[in-house]
């Protein structure tokens, strides 16, 4: 009584339900790997530099043609300590330059609804200065994850390659031909390979990976990931 009639809507009736709407669109979000050092950042450029000032090795980047820096940069047994505590110092991870247009293609694609996952293989006690340096470059991002990529920490909490495989990547950008041919073997994910002169010898593109040459090229991939609209 007294209750009058609701009016009339010309709103169409949702087809989805809204909770199995938020499950479909949890199932279509895309998921990217992305790594930090020299993919978000110009990394091994500054570590040749660093080489070359604090230790005297007469380095060039261009001759780095293996990724394990004891031998790319000839640093022997008792160098090579103090070298890795130099490079992952915070004024040092603080000063890296970032790629052109990383930042620029990490937020348009997180604004398109992609998760971004920074996947880096430093050693987590530089969690802090990597926080910071990637809210000073402005490069927005989901997770960070440390992951013992290379066996180097020892540590049996850290993340291994293997705990990767369970996380349904849509697209993994790396430059180590190691994690890039390990994805590229083991997931459906694309895997995009940054051109760089320790990763000639990878396996990946012959089992589909792509190599690139700059963030305009890996914006062109990713635009064409499972269909996204992320140009
Ligand atoms: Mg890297």
């Amino acid at each position: 009584m007294g209750t009058r009639p609701a009016p009339r809507t010309t709103r169409t009736p949702k087809l989805v339900p809204p909770a199995l709407s938020g499950i479909l669109a949890s199932m279509v979000q895309l998921n990217f790997y992305v790594d930090i050092d020299d993919v978000l950042s110009e990394t091994t450029r500054a570590l040749a530099l660093l080489a070359q000032t604090r230790f005297g090795k007469a380095v060039t980047f261009e001759n780095m043609r293996v990724f394990d820096l004891s031998v790319s940069l000839g640093l022997n047994a008792e160098e090579l300590p103090a070298f890795m505590a130099a490079a992952h110092a915070p004024d040092f991870l603080l000063g890296l330059e970032p790629m052109p247009g990383a930042a620029e293609a990490l937020t348009d694609w997180q604004s398109d609804g992609a998760r971004i996952s920074v996947v880096t293989g430093r050693p987590p006690e530089s969690r802090e200065a990597t926080l910071r340096w990637l809210e000073e470059r402005g490069i927005p991002f989901d997770d960070l994850e440390f992951v013992d990529k290379y066996r180097r920490f020892n540590d049996p909490s850290a993340l291994t390659p293997g705990d990767l495989l369970t996380r349904d990547y849509d697209a993994v950008i790396e430059d180590a031909d190691s994690m890039a041919d390990y994805l590229v073997l083991h997931t459906d994910a694309r895997v995009l390979l940054y051109d760089r002169p320790w990763n000639q010898d990878s396996i990946a593109e012959a089992h589909g990976a792509q190599r690139v040459r700059g963030w305009a090229e890996i914006r062109r991939s990713m635009a064409t990931v499972r269909g996204s609209p992320t140009a």
